[in-house]
């Protein structure tokens, strides 16, 4: 295997080697001090005062059966709780629960706009207060960290939004690709979710149907989000690394001062290009399919100038990258085609289709939006889409002529060093040293 490490340190430019082993140290020696537990609090002014009140015994130092007075009743709270179901609404649970529309009434009059409990979204728990069987609150879950609340006090509903904080560690996970990218992420620990994102991230790099290779590897530093010590789920995606074909891509999640954020590499360069390498939902073609299995050849390879998706009809497909229609229609053997032209140079051709997007001929359109479905109109011999990339009317491979393509966003200078602080802090929680650390980093609200 790899050492990544060693070969991490040749990306982290701008810093020459010891200054970056330096900046790792340095922030190791950070990930050790937030390991060590707040101190405990200083006895001093702060100190509560635990006041003792005299009490004054009036019962009879002997207790005989006709002394026995029944104890002060301690009320009695029980909670019962309801999911809601498509087309509840708060009246039906409150039938449910027995309650009268008078007292649903006086609980909704109170409401605001902001925070509401009558809300209700399918799945959500809504959980019913009584004591001494008197309907004392009302809480909604939103999320495991937010929940609308109705409760009544001081002879009225008050309704409030609650908000906890979640617990955020920071972990990195490594994984070597054998068979597929969610296997390997599976065997990893890492949901499916997360490798979306992952692929998400690095979907104008690499095309993550035909680039993979047995052998790639990636290592990724994320967010677990804890309440009460357990967990709940996973957060960001705050740096990776993925290794294709022996070449090194580093990414980096940056919020610069404008409150954008983004995925930038180790020289502040967007991940964010202008073309998507492949131009489909990449979920929706690779989550079956097997390195190890042949990918089912489409057609004869004769005079082929073009890749092939095999994809299920009705696969959503997205302009590769921002330009505008220049043709929409059916066209020989390609089928349903349509063609984007990005500037002056270089052409897009989408076939096959079994349905057009909404765009029509001279509409601009975005990255991403969706202009077509996959079918297999024209000659084909099963649904796929065949994909064409054309620069100077000439066939390219979107990779190998990613560097004359039209220049990704760069962060100014003005943000650079902020950045630079970012990255090497992220670096160290990538390298293999940090991999067993958790690290509390933040609290973050939800
Ligand atoms: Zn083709």
């Amino acid at each position: 295997m790899l050492d990544l490490f060693h070969s991490l340190k040749k990306w982290l430019y701008p810093f020459p080697l010891p200054h970056a082993l330096a900046i790792t140290g340095a922030a190791t020696a950070l990930v050790v001090l937030l390991l060590i537990p707040d101190p405990l609090p200083t006895t001093g002014t702060d100190t509560p005062v635990v006041e003792r009140v005299p009490v004054t015994l009036t019962a009879p130092l002997v207790t005989t059966a006709e002394d026995l007075v029944p104890a002060p009743e301690v009320p009695v709270t029980r909670i019962s709780s309801e999911i809601v179901k498509a087309g509840d609404s708060l009246s039906k649970l409150f039938a449910r629960q027995g309650l009268s529309p008078q007292l649903l009434f006086e609980v909704t009059s109170t409401e605001t706009p902001k925070e509401r409990i009558s809300d209700l979204i399918v799945g959500q728990e809504v959980a019913f207060t009584y004591l001494d069987e008197t309907l004392q609150q009302i809480q909604r879950q939103i999320s495991p960290f937010q929940s609308v609340i109705a409760s009544y006090q001081d002879g009225q509903w008050q309704h409030r939004v609650n908000i906890r904080d979640a617990e955020i560690y920071v972990e990195t996970a490594e994984a070597t690709i054998n068979s597929s990218l969610f296997l390997a992420g599976a065997r990893a620990g890492l949901p499916d979710s997360l490798i979306m994102e992952l692929a998400d991230i690095y979907g104008h790099l690499i095309d993550f149907v035909y680039e993979i290779r047995a052998g790639d590897q990636f290592r990724v530093t994320f967010e677990k989000r804890y309440l009460d010590g357990e967990f709940v789920e996973f957060g960001k995606i705050l740096a990776a690394e993925f290794v294709n074909s022996g070449e090194h891509f580093l990414a980096f999640r940056y919020t610069d001062s404008e409150g954008d954020t983004g995925y930038y590499d180790e020289r502040g360069v967007s991940l964010q290009k202008a073309f998507l390498r492949a131009p489909l939902n990449f979920r929706r073609i690779s989550s079956n399919f097997d390195l190890k299995r042949k990918h089912p050849v489409l057609g004869t390879m004769r005079a082929h100038k073009g890749t092939d998706y095999a994809a299920a009809t009705g696969t959503p497909i997205y302009a590769a990258g921002d330009g505008r229609i220049s043709y929409r229609a059916k066209k020989g053997g390609y089928g349903n085609l349509v063609v984007i032209k990005h500037g002056n140079s270089v052409e897009t051709r989408y076939a096959h289709l079994s349905k057009f997007g909404k765009y029509r001929v001279g509409d601009r359109v975005k990255q991403g939006q969706v202009i077509g479905y996959v079918g297999a109109t024209g000659l084909a011999s099963g649904p796929h889409l065949h994909y064409e990339f054309v620069v100077n009317g000439v066939h390219r491979n979107p990779r190998t002529v990613l560097d004359k393509l039209p220049k990704a966003k760069s962060l100014p200078p003005t943000e650079l060093v902020a950045f630079q602080r970012v990255a090497t802090t992220m670096l160290a929680a990538l390298s293999p040293a940090a991999k067993d650390v958790e690290l509390a980093l933040q609290t973050i609200t939800q």
